[in-house]
């Protein structure tokens, strides 16, 4: 009787614990504070910008703390944050 097969060991994944990159393009942010409301961490927070026709944008408030779980950039509903 032939051996069964041995599964070879899968890689272990390994925790990306590299800084969080947070890059908020402006010109698609509507200012909505979806992504303040959805960051478990606190690290986002909406600015004034007269710039901008709502009046705000959105800005990183504290960096250190992104644990890059990504809710900000799935929720974003205009494209306008993407972590790495
Ligand atoms: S969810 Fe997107 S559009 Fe809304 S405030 Fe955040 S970055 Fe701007
Ligand atoms: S990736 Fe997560 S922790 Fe980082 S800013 Fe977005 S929601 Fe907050």
């Amino acid at each position: 009787m032939a051996d069964a097969a041995v599964a070879a060991p899968k890689a272990a994944k390994k925790k990306d614990k590299s800084p969080a990159k947070i890059e908020i393009i402006n010109e698609n942010c509507k200012a909505c504070d979806i992504c303040v409301d959805v960051c478990p961490q606190n690290v986002l927070a909406m600015r004034k910008d007269p710039a901008k026709w709502e009046g705000y944008v959105v800005e990183v408030i504290d960096l250190e703390k992104c644990t890059k779980c990504m809710l900000c950039e799935i929720e974003c509903p205009d494209f306008a944050i993407e972590i790495s």
